[in-house]
């Protein structure tokens, strides 16, 4: 069995609060909210970065795109009028805690600027 918690939630092992599904992607909501909407889009399949997902065959350059497709439009229902902010932490620098490609999408909040 894989030991990637978001693969896991992907195939239905792990459970989560999911809020959309498609063949190619999943939107939960972070088990650990930094803002009052935060929700993670996951690829079903298993890529560790976005550079790896974005780096393939066109295929996967399809699904680095659905990943922000998908996130964008959370985004703009969830955030509305005021907005949101889509983030991919990649790497230690980056501080991507889960090594599988996932998009952060934030709202409900004024965001900071520059990030921590
Ligand atoms: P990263 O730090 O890699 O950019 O983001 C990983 C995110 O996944 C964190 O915000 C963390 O709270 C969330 N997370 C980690 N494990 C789980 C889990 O089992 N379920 C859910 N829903 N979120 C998780
Ligand atoms: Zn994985």
């Amino acid at each position: 069995m894989t030991e990637c918690v978001f693969c896991r939630i992907a195939s239905g092992d792990v459970p989560a609060k999911e809020v959309y599904r498609d063949d190619d992607a999943i939107a939960i909501e972070d088990l650990n909210p930094q803002a009052p909407v935060h929700l993670l889009v996951i690829s079903v399949k298993h890529y560790p970065t976005i550079g790896e997902a974005t780096g393939g065959d066109s295929s996967d350059a399809a699904i680095s795109a659905a990943l922000i497709r998908i996130a964008s439009r959370l985004g703009e229902e969830r955030g509305g009028r005021r907005g949101y902010r889509l983030v991919i932490n990649t790497g230690i620098d980056g501080g991507q805690t889960v090594g599988h490609v996932h998009v952060h999408v934030l709202a409900g909040r004024t965001m900071g600027w520059p990030p921590g």
